[in-house]
């Protein structure tokens, strides 16, 4: 099979990475690619066309969609309607991510546990809800807002404020809308399933760190490390989620004709009267793609191409039980502002219990790596316990010569 993958992040790292290593794959690209990944091609993934022409020149057999932007776009698509298999949902289907209000209305009717919610179309009506509701309330930005559309609000100021800003037009078009409901309380988890439109298969369960500083402080960011698997989700409580979240999802995106195919990630509170979903996205998440693809043991192209192709229920998923875990290292200041352009020596890696996948870096001409975004380098490590795991990882951050990045120093600490 010849596999092209989108997208430039740690995530499209590790997807390369574990296609590169799959019997069935003859030869893999990505597009743009980043300064780890041997095999990156120069498209602008914004222009559909450059993309669908580069299959078509290369024979490309599979798309696989990394990101969000371009699924909500359409891409999946226009590369099916141009003849080539993609592994990731329509952009029907992809509302499952790019409408926080399409999925309550999903949840609705389907009966799949969630926080109970009202959803507005104009400010004063918002404000009206929430001075007959108490704090603490989250307020959402109906579209995609790149994780800057939610505030978990401890006031009904606070709550007030996001409402406002949201309709002053602080999110853009994520913003014309809003989603207030019910604050969860419980221990978050993530869970990956494999969809082809019928069924829904386990692809594993993460657990991520969004703020930027320790003891989970300060800002939130993409991600600042993960790991799996989650010791929340016990095989009952995955199964429960499964049963009461995932598949019902499929079911009802296949009854409304717009079949969900790619991977479902459902980011779920555990609370006391079970799993309840916060969100769902339409893509691995970036770190906790780079985790799976660490525990992953079988043919990740076979099994994505089963997807695309309509029928997953034949393909075998071998795991490696070893936990997981992977830390972040960023640029200083991020996320807010940074500077571009450091240099970073990398120690030469040594067997395949430790990767260090690439985000934002890229090479000059010489070879010299060079960060160019926030989210820099994911180091993932594979121990016999968790602990192991870690201890791996930051030995390998300790190893990394780069001044100018710095990482949380206590990813997995709800675990160990
Ligand atoms: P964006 O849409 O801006 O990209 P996002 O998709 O990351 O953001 P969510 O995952 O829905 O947004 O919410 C972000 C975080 O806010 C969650 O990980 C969770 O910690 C918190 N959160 C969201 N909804 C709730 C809720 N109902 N109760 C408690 N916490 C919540």
């Amino acid at each position: 099979m010849r596999v092209l993958v989108i997208g430039s992040g740690g995530r499209e790292h590790a997807l390369v990475w574990a296609l590169q290593r799959a019997p069935s794959c003859e030869e893999v690209w990505c597009a743009p690619g980043n300064g780890g990944i041997d095999c990156s091609v120069d498209i602008d993934i914004d222009d559909f066309e450059a993309v669908t022409d580069f299959c078509a020149i290369e024979a490309v057999d599979l798309v696989v969609v990394g990101p969000e932007a371009p699924l909500v776009a359409g891409l999946v698509d226009d590369l099916e309607g141009s003849g080539t298999a993609a592994f990731g949902p329509s952009q029907a289907a992809a509302q499952l991510e790019g409408s926080k209000a399409f999925t309550k209305a999903l949840c609705d009717e389907m009966n799949i546990p969630t926080a109970a919610y009202a959803h507005f179309s104009d400010e004063a009506s918002a404000l009206a809800y929430l001075d007959a509701h108490s704090a603490p309330i989250v307020v959402k930005a109906d579209g995609l807002a790149a994780g800057k559309g939610v505030t978990v609000a401890q006031t009904r100021d606070e709550a007030r404020a996001a409402v406002t800003a949201c309709f002053e037009g602080s999110l853009g078009a994520a913003g014309a809308s809003v989603v207030i409901e019910e604050c969860l309380v419980g221990e978050e988890a993530s869970l990956f399933a494999l969809c082809d439109g019928e069924r829904a298969v386990l692809f594993g369960s993460a657990q991520d760190h969004k703020a930027v500083g320790e003891g989970d402080t300060g800002p939130n960011t993409g991600g600042m490390g993960a790991y799996a698997p989650a010791p929340v989700m016990s095989d009952a409580m995955t199964a429960r989620a499964m049963a009461e979240i995932v598949q019902p999802a499929v079911d009802g995106m296949a009854a409304r004709g717009t079949p969900f195919k790619g991977v479902l990630f459902a980011g779920l509170m555990i609370t006391d009267d079970g799993p309840k979903l916060i969100e769902f996205n339409t893509r691995f998440g970036d770190p906790e793609c780079q985790v799976l693809m660490m525990r992953f043991a079988g043919d990740l192209a076979e099994v994505l191409m089963a997807c695309s192709n309509g029928d997953v229920s034949g393909v075998t998923m071998p795991w490696n039980e070893d936990p997981v875990m992977s830390v972040v290292m960023a640029t200083q200041g991020y996320p807010g502002g940074y500077a571009k352009g450091s240099s970073i020596t990398l120690p030469e890696q040594s067997n395949g219990d430790v990767m260090v996948f690439h985000a934002g870096t890229a090479r000059d001409d010489d070879g010299t790596l060079r960060a160019i975004g926030g989210r820099v380098l994911n180091v993932t490590a594979r121990g016999s316990t968790l602990q192991e795991a870690r201890d791996k990882a930051y030995a390998t951050v300790d190893a990394i010569d780069w001044p100018e990045g710095f990482c949380r120093r206590d990813i997995g600490w709800r675990a160990l």
